[in-house]
């Protein structure tokens, strides 16, 4: 064989340039950075496992795309040829879930491996149990089973197509994505608008993908997404909470809130609060202000919880309502309990929120009148509140939006730090003059003499 010939093969074999039909580049151990001393060793130790039993295992998805960032995988996804029972047959940890994608879960104490069989192209479904698409386009089922080329491009972007083979510590990528992850492209596999059909959360996780990882749309994968929003009303609202926690909870919720607008999908997550825009111009201020304070929260290793975060986000609707009733003749209190219970009934129509955060959502909103009074009594009680805390952030954004009387917020700050006697002179210093008894009206004599 000529030599040039045996040379073009092996660099087919070894490298190759750009995804020939089926044919992968493959990326060879030393020409990439992902570090499998980094990745979890539960994770290596099921894709072991899988290629002992005789299957395809590689390391797929975020893992990947994320240790060729240098950046911390949030979890391992393995992709694999061996069928969900297969699967299950090999780990005596393994549970079996989800009906729409099936898939294994694999568990090591609080980790959890996720494993999903190659996916296939739909054209070879034979049944609904396998593959089943709305009226809109949508896939209600995507079970059909396939091999590695074929799961490459059923995933979402190219930079989230990446394999890693554990034997020989290659990458495999059939979609350049090797190639716009050093570009710092994020570009949706196929036709951006067919695949935005079949599942329009893939719109919602371009967002957040571009923002996490400072990756800029490609024009294609950008183009259609504007119009064609209104997708999203028809996903189930208790996957779109999931996502919204996933929008928010990554550590850019300001960029991401910017884009989410700038592409108009924000009014489909949260449309009470983008249509009290207007009303309420300073709840938009207390949102975007509660970005940057999630953003400071995550980055310094702090909590956040999704019930202070949709407190905030609907703190315009609430007031709405609230206003509209009292307006109605309702007084204050019974009007605000009403207010609360249609803010959250008409957001539960869009993100599910879950019964345990609707409790404590109502609890920080109910705080808020009680914070406006400073009897030294109840304010020490307040401060032993389970909620005061939340409530106390909140009445923070209020104040910073001009919303209260100036000063209050600062006063709850040196309260909760005071010891009592101080605690008592704050309050001294805000104590309302008490009433003064009118004398009793002398009864008038009909008959003065
Ligand atoms: P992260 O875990 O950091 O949020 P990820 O890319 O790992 O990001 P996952 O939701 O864990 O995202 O999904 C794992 C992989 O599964 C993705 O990388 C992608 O290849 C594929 N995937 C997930 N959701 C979709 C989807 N809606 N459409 C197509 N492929 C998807
Ligand atoms: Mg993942």
């Amino acid at each position: 064989m000529p030599k040039r010939l045996i040379k073009k093969i092996k660099k087919i074999i070894t490298r190759g340039n750009t995804p020939d039909g089926n044919m992968p580049v493959i990326i060879g151990a030393n020409r990439h950075s992902f570090d499998p001393s980094l990745a979890s060793p539960n994770a290596i130790r099921v894709v072991d496992t899988l290629t002992k039993a005789g299957y395809e295992a590689y390391l797929v998805g975020g893992c990947v795309r994320d240790g060729l960032l240098d950046l911390d995988p949030k979890d391992f996804d393995v992709s694999t040829d061996a069928h969900p029972e297969e699967i299950k047959a090999l780990f005596r940890n393994c549970r079996l879930i989800g009906r729409r994608f099936r898939l294994a879960h694999i568990r090591y104490g609080r980790e959890i491996i996720e494993v999903a069989t190659f996916r296939g192209s739909h054209s070879n479904a034979s049944s609904d149990q396998q593959s089943s698409t709305s009226d809109h386009g949508m896939l209600l089922r995507d079970n059909v089973f396939g091999n590695l080329d074929e799961d490459a491009v059923r995933r979402d972007f190219t930079a989230n197509a990446l394999y890693y083979r554990h034997e020989d510590q290659a990458i495999v990528d059939y979609v350049n994505g090797f190639e716009d992850i050093q570009n710092r492209c994020l570009r949706l596999i196929g036709d951006p608008e067919l695949r935005y059909k079949e599942d329009p959360v893939r719109m919602l996780r371009a967002i957040r993908f571009s923002a996490k990882l400072d990756f800029d749309l490609s024009d294609e994968t950008e183009a259609p997404i504007r119009d064609h929003s209104e997708l999203l009303g028809l996903i189930p609202a208790a996957r779109l909470f999931d996502e919204v926690q996933k929008l928010f909870m990554s550590g850019v919720a300001v960029t991401v809130w910017d884009l989410l607008q700038h592409y108009d999908l924000a009014r489909w997550l949260f449309p009470s609060s983008v249509e009290s825009k207007n009303k309420h111009p300073g709840a938009m201020g207390m949102i975007d202000q509660a970005m940057i304070n999630t953003d400071e929260r995550i980055a310094s290793g702090k909590s956040v919880t999704p019930a202070f975060f949709y407190a905030v986000m609907l703190w315009g609707p609430l007031q709405t309502h609230w206003e509209k009733l009292k307006r109605d003749g309702i007084p204050p209190v019974p009007a605000l309990q009403q207010a609360i219970q249609r803010t959250l009934q008409q957001q539960a129509k869009h993100t599910t929120i879950p019964k345990r955060f609707v409790t404590t959502i109502r609890e920080i909103w109910e705080l808020q009148p009680r914070l406006t009074r400073r009897h030294i009594k109840r304010a020490q009680q307040l401060v032993e509140h389970q909620r005061f805390r939340a409530a106390y952030d909140l009445l923070l954004l209020r104040e910073q939006a001009e919303e209260t009387p100036a000063g209050l917020g600062e006063w709850w700050t040196e309260f909760q730090h005071a010891d009592p006697v101080a605690q008592k002179a704050l309050a001294a210093d805000h104590a309302q003059p008490r009433k003064k008894r009118r004398p009793p009206r002398r009864k008038r004599r009909d008959n003065q003499q």
